[in-house]
């Protein structure tokens, strides 16, 4: 039996590796894609102490790298199912059934579909959830960014760089992304905000042809031609498999105390699958320190 069974490894779950190697826990880290997490898609981080506009990746790559000191890798599966409420934790993957004395959930976030009619089609043919991923695919062309958040003004920002002509669309009259965020946004030549829009549908028979949207104050419908666009209005915890078994808050995000605890002893929770107010990687790597250290004293206890 494995002391620790750690699923995820974005931030959170490589910090809560090291914080669980250097607590001398024989740990499993389960990994469905590739380790890093959304982090890997940003594609400057400025506000990770230590770290000035460096690349998502690159800055993964070196929590990856700091892992590996320690004797632990992702191992890349994917899970089917948890019994949890056990004293020994049950984890299915495909392949096997792994028990451990203790489980941390760091399984992260998805993009959240905007759930307009011609969205799935045309998904991949222009329609797109990762600005650093495909923006190099609109090149001189026209993009649209939906969302008012961090990651919409980021990505707006990335493609202005690259794109003739980025459109911002917005549902309110006011972005919540940070201000030094949207100072530089506003100050970019090509990037129009379209305010007060919500978009109703995508029009475009093989790829993208233009957006649907609606303004909200005055009912009227218009349609905002461009190449391509990129939906960034949030993201949906990663919580499906463990929902029966630890409690979620509304929003589907795993409610956790301070000492990263779920109500199932021995499951701990850290980074943006539980509740918090801020999603960035210095909380996700704080988040899974705390339930590492957690889950050793938990151990040391109860074992
Ligand atoms: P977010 O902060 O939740 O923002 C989502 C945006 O999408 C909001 O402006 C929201 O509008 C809008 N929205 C939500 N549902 C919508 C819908 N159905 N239709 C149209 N618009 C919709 O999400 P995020 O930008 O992905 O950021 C997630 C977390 O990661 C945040 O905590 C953020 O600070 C963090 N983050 C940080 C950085 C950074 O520090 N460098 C970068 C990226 C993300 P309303 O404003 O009207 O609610």
């Amino acid at each position: 039996m494995k002391d620790l069974v750690i699923i995820g490894s974005g931030p959170a779950g490589m910090a809560a590796g090291i914080y669980a190697r250097r607590g001398g826990l024989d740990t499993t880290l389960i990994e469905k894609v590739s380790p890093g997490g959304q982090a890997v898609y940003a594609h400057s981080i400025e506000n990770y102490p230590g770290s000035y506009q460096v690349p998502g990746y690159e800055l993964m790559f070196s929590f990856a790298n700091h892992l590996e000191k320690f004797g632990l890798a992702p191992e890349v599966m994917e899970i089917t199912g948890t019994e949890l409420s056990g004293k020994v934790k049950l984890v299915h993957t495909q392949s096997a059934t792994i028990e451990a004395k203790a489980v941390v959930i760091a399984s992260g976030a998805s993009p959240r579909k905007l759930g307009m009619p011609n969205e799935g089609r045309l998904t991949g043919r222009g329609v797109s959830y990762c600005a650093s991923c495909d923006g190099n695919f609109f090149k001189g062309k026209v993009a649209a960014v939906v969302g008012g958040g961090d990651a919409a003004a980021e990505d707006a920002l990335y493609l202005a760089k690259i794109c003739s002509k980025v459109y911002v669309i917005h549902r309110r009259d006011s972005l919540r992304a940070q201000d030094i965020v949207q100072k530089r946004l506003f100050a970019m030549q090509n990037v129009e905000m379209v305010w007060n829009s919500v978009t109703e549908d995508i029009l475009g028979e093989e790829k993208v042809e233009s957006l649907l949207i609606r303004d909200v104050n005055d009912k009227t419908l218009r349609e905002l031609p461009t190449d391509s666009i990129f939906v960034a209005i949030g993201q949906v915890p990663n919580t499906g498999l463990f929902a029966k078994e630890v409690s979620l808050a509304e929003t589907g995000h795993i409610i956790v105390d301070r000492e990263m605890r779920t109500n199932v002893p021995g499951v701990f929770a850290a980074g943006d699958v539980t509740v918090k107010p801020l999603r960035q990687v210095v909380t996700a790597v704080s988040d899974g320190a705390v339930a590492s250290y957690s889950a050793i004293k938990y151990i040391s206890t109860e074992f």
